[in-house]
C-alpha cells in the first residue's frame, strides 16, 4: 500500500470512531494534503517509530463545519507534541493551537475554492 493510501485509509478509519462518539457533530473528514507541516512550515518528512518508517496521522475537529481534519507533521512538531502529551495529553502547548489555526485556514480556503 502507498503511504498516501494507508493514510486516507487511517482517516476514514478515525472519522468512524469520531463518528461513533460524537454523533452527528462530525460530518464529514477532509485530510491535509501539503507537503508542509501545519505546525512549522517545513517539509513533511517520514518519522522512524522503533526503526520503522511511519507517518504519524493526527486529527482535530473544524467545529463549525463539523469536519475532522486529517494532518501531518513533521519530525520536529511531532516530537514536540508528543512529548507534551507524555508530560500531560490534555494541556495544549502553543504549537497546537498554530497548527490549528493553519489547518481551519486551509480548509477555508480550500472550501472556498470548490464551485458554490
Ligand atoms: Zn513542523
Amino acid at each position: 500500500m502507498t503511504p498516501e493510501g494507508s493514510v486516507e485509509n487511517a482517516l476514514a478509519e478515525l472519522f468512524r470512531m469520531s463518528k461513533a462518539r460524537f454523533g452527528n457533530a462530525v460530518k464529514g473528514y477532509w485530510l491535509y494534503a501539503e507537503e508542509t507541516c501545519p505546525g512549522c512550515g517545513r517539509d513533511i518528512d517520514l518519522i522512524k517509530i522503533k526503526g520503522k518508517e511511519a507517518i504519524s496521522l493526527n486529527a482535530l475537529i473544524h467545529r463549525k463545519p463539523g469536519i475532522l481534519i486529517g494532518y501531518l507533521l513533521c519530525k520536529r512538531c511531532a516530537r514536540q507534541i508528543f512529548q507534551a502529551a507524555e508530560k500531560n495529553p490534555y494541556q495544549q502547548i502553543p504549537l497546537h493551537s498554530t497548527i490549528e489555526k493553519n489547518l481551519i485556514a486551509a480548509y477555508d480556503r480550500y472550501r472556498n475554492s470548490l464551485p458554490a
